[in-house]
């Protein structure tokens, strides 16, 4: 007789199935280093200024960069500072100053000295390094800070007076390229703090952890398509959620770092040509730079780049004039609470058929979840409720996710209202289409209230980059006695065309909008922008208060 199946439940909870040191680790991208340099010694893992340097060498200094920092007392849980652009110490960083047990805080260099004292004490950091090209401004911050600390300085060519710390070069050569490093013993350890622009009050200090970190970073690696053969350009700035996390996502795959100091189109597309790169982020407005690059700066290239974007959104015009140039766009969204990118427009099969500009309209949606992502939903920030998915019904976009902050430091309160009801609220208002993509209208603090509807000022931008004399162009609400607000565009005009007025661009905008939404004012010039290149709209709301 065959014995009973044995129905009792627990089975699965028997203690000899408990984790145990053999199949548990705490994930954390800092093995992506070490498992490169294993398999990968020879392979190039750094480009800089035409110095090439193979994994074996990159782990070798961060291994001496980690255990310099620790013989100069860094400890576990300590934050350590970096203000640099794209240079190899800045991503070296990443991997060292975790390795030390560390919290890295690479900062904004595009920030004034104020706000660089204020995350220095914020942040409690033991050690800044700095590239010399910011002497000034680590001079009026550390004066503003009123404290001196130890400060390594990175001299990358000629780029600006010393600053009377330890050279970077000396300071891995204080450090052993063997050093052993462990793990964090808890996944939940604090790998990063990244400082959101604060455009309103101070800027809120947002903790990563090793496990988001890792999740993110293959979350990117799986979504852009990298793989070992990629050549990434690091045309992102480092410092903007760790460069959106692919300082560890280029790495995972043991691609290659292209860095680059200044994001200038001709030193884009001569590292394109050169090195064959065929990865790279920016936002929205350092693609539009790429297409409007003078003649002379553009060089041809004969492979298919992909170029992902997000941070704002891109018009579908800019979309399209970059797969013209030989990009293939991929459009993400996120923020620095979510470790950057969060969502993916998926590209489906069947938008292949459709002609560029519906196909780019498509793709100008914020889309689907990243496959590291738990969930992502559109509901009354409220009640909580999904909005209905129609394109049409306005909710403010939320996520739960292991790829979340674990907090703001400091600041308990900002936290629990940031994850209220279990979810986190990203302060963007979006639609659900019906194929589940989702398609944000507006920042909660940007969208235009007028006569009580509701306007999105990227459904305005989106036709206005559509008009064939726009460069650029943002949309701003402006108090209005009658309507409450109406919007006013600020448009940067290409170069090479002729006189378009304020009546041009209203009529065209007309043309193609509910008339409500046409905006009522358009004021000509140049566009604010912060580094990690976006419109700086809060100064365009100023500037269209200064026309009443
Ligand atoms: P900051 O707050 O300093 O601008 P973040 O990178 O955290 O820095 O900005 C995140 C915000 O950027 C999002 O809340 C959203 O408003 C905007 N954003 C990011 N990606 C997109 C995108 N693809 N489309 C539209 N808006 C985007």
């Amino acid at each position: 007789m065959s014995a009973e199946p044995d129905t009792a439940s627990g089975a699965y909870d028997a203690p000899h199935l408990a984790r145990n040191r053999a199949n548990f680790a705490a994930l954390t991208p800092l093995h992506f280093l070490a498992r490169a340099a294993a398999v990968y010694p020879d392979k190039t893992a750094v480009i800089h200024h035409g110095r090439h340097y193979p994994y074996r060498e990159f782990d070798a200094r961060c291994r001496r960069f980690a255990d310099a920092l620790r013989r100069r007392g860094v400890r576990a849980g300590d934050t350590v500072a970096v203000l640099a652009p794209n240079v190899p110490a800045l991503l070296e960083a990443h991997y060292a100053v975790p390795m030390a047990g560390a919290v890295l805080n690479a900062l904004n260099y595009r920030l004034d000295a104020r706000s660089i004292a204020f995350i220095l004490r914020h942040g409690g950091a033991r050690l800044l390094i700095a590239d010399r090209e910011f002497a000034a401004l680590v001079h009026d911050a550390l004066r503003e800070y009123g404290r001196d600390m130890p400060l390594v300085e990175i001299a990358d060519g000629d780029t600006g007076p010393a600053l009377g710390g330890t050279a970077y070069e000396d300071f891995l050569r204080e450090g052993d390229p063997q050093a052993e490093w462990s793990p964090p013993a808890d996944e939940w350890a604090a790998i990063a703090l990244n400082y959101t622009s604060g455009t309103t009050g101070n800027p809120k200090g947002v903790v990563y952890h090793h496990r988001g970190a890792a999740l993110n970073a293959l979350g990117n690696a799986v979504t852009f398509g990298l793989d070992r053969h990629s050549v990434y350009l690091w045309t992102l700035p480092m410092f903007h959620c760790n460069g959106w996390t692919y300082t560890w996502a280029v790495t995972a795959v043991a691609g290659t770092h292209v860095c680059l100091r200044r994001v200038e189109p001709a030193a884009i597309f001569a590292a394109i040509a050169e090195h064959r790169v065929t990865h790279l982020c920016g936002a929205p407005i350092v693609l539009n730079m790429l297409v409007h690059a003078p003649e002379s700066a553009k060089r041809r290239f004969d492979h298919i780049v992909g170029a992902a974007t997000g941070g704002a959104a891109p018009p579908s015009s800019v979309i399209a004039a970059m797969e013209r140039l030989g990009f293939r766009v991929t459009h993400l969204y996120g923020l620095t609470e979510s470790y950057g990118p969060a969502t993916v427009c998926a590209w489906q099969q069947e938008w292949g058929d459709l002609p560029l500009a519906e196909r780019a309209g498509k793709m100008a949606r914020q889309g689907v979840q990243y496959p590291t992502l738990d969930r992502q939903r559109v509901a009354d920030p409220a009640t909580l409720e999904d909005v209905p998915p129609d394109g049409a019904t306005i909710g403010e976009l939320m996520l739960r996710s292991n790829t979340l902050m674990q907090g703001y430091l400091k600041n308990p309160a900002a936290t629990e209202e940031a994850f209220a009801g279990g979810w986190f609220h990203t302060g963007d208002l979006a639609v659900m289409h019906a194929d589940g993509y989702v398609e944000i209208k507006d920042r909660a603090k940007d969208i235009i209230i007028s006569g009580g509807e509701n306007i999105s000022s990227i459904e305005i931008e989106e036709v206005l980059y559509r008009h064939p004399a726009v460069m650029e162009a943002a949309v701003v609400a402006r108090l209005d006695a009658t309507w409450g607000e109406t919007p006013c565009a600020f448009v940067t005009l290409k170069s090479d065309v002729g006189a378009v007025s304020e009546a041009d661009i209203i009529t065209f905008c007309r043309a193609n909008l509910a008339h409500y939404k046409a905006p009522r004012h358009v004021i000509f010039g140049p566009l604010p922008k912060t580094s990690t290149g976006k419109i700086q709209k809060y100064a365009l709301r100023e500037q269209a208060k200064g026309t009443q």
